[in-house]
């Protein structure tokens, strides 16, 4: 997309011609069109439970509220609904603000063994709860990460749940484990779930993609984790990979640069 502009030349006085100047504005109109898109995504995926919220709230004061039974199974819609709108406001803001490149990371060695134990303890109970077994296998003296902690924490939270929300009740076993790979630490956290269809595989990390939107929504997705996944790690120069394959399991393997000797003598 060009846009064309008219300029008139003139010297001294005089008219002197014109000059056409020609601007290739396919990058800004490819992004007013990227951001435009989000926000129709956004107003959509906020209208979803908010509509719920309202239509049991109705139903609730046309005189449901005087039905204990029915009364307590509205409101606990009402309040899961809620919780759903919470996860994808801050979920918004946060990509909104990876995106936007305007955070200063701070960068420093990051000890992995322990950031993961630290992130584990945090999924036991659900886990144990849904019959869930998480399992951590990450040898000593792995060598430190060139990382901002609260970042990698969000990166492992959020591919630690999605392996415990995508795995089966009562049968699910979920493995964080690290190696080192060249100059990176490679983490892999796999898990014996659902599996994502091949076909499907290139766009989850594009923001909302869903592989399944009705079972992704009963179990509380917002759609905009593993694209935060993917631009916390481009902007600690890392990767994300994941292999998969439906009803035998996931595997998504992140990789974070060794942290240097500069990075180490500098903090
Ligand atoms: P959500 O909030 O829906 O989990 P994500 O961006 O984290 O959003 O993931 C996008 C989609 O990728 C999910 O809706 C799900 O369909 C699929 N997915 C992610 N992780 C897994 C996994 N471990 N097993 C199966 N499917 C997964």
């Amino acid at each position: 997309v060009f846009k064309v502009t008219a300029v008139p030349v003139v010297k001294g006085e005089q008219f002197d011609g014109t000059v056409l100047v020609i601007n290739d504005i396919t990058r800004l109109r490819n992004l007013e069109r990227t951001r435009r898109d989000f926000v129709s995504s956004v107003s959509h995926e906020l209208r979803t439970p908010l509509a719920s919220i309202k239509g049991y709230t109705e139903t609730l004061l046309e005189g449901a509220v005087n039905d204990p039974e029915h009364a307590t199974a509205f409101l606990r819609i009402i309040q899961q609904e809620s919780e759903q709108l919470t996860a994808l406001i801050n979920d918004v803001l946060d990509l909104s603000r990876i995106e936007s490149g305007k955070i200063i990371y701070n960068f420093e060695p990051v000890d992995v063994k322990p950031a993961l134990e630290k992130t584990m303890a945090l999924f036991e109970p659900a886990a144990s709860r849904k019959g869930v077994r998480i399992e951590l296998n990450v040898p000593d003296g792995l060598p430190p990460v060139l990382a901002d902690r609260n970042y990698f924490d969000i990166v492992m939270r959020n591919l630690i749940d999605n392996a415990v929300k995508y795995v089966d009740a009562n049968r699910g076993r979920v493995r964080v484990s690290a190696c080192k790979a060249d100059q990176n630490v490679a983490i892999e956290v796999s898990d014996n779930g659902i599996g994502i269809p091949q076909a499907d595989l290139k766009r989850i990390f594009e923001r909302f993609y869903r592989v399944d939107k009705a079972r992704s929504r009963e179990l509380a997705g917002t759609g905009l984790g593993l694209s935060i996944v993917k631009h916390i790690l481009l902007a600690h120069k890392g990767n994300v990979e994941v292999r998969s394959k439906t009803n035998s399991g996931s595997t998504f393997t992140v990789t974070f640069p060794i942290a240097g000797k500069e990075a180490a003598s500098s903090t």
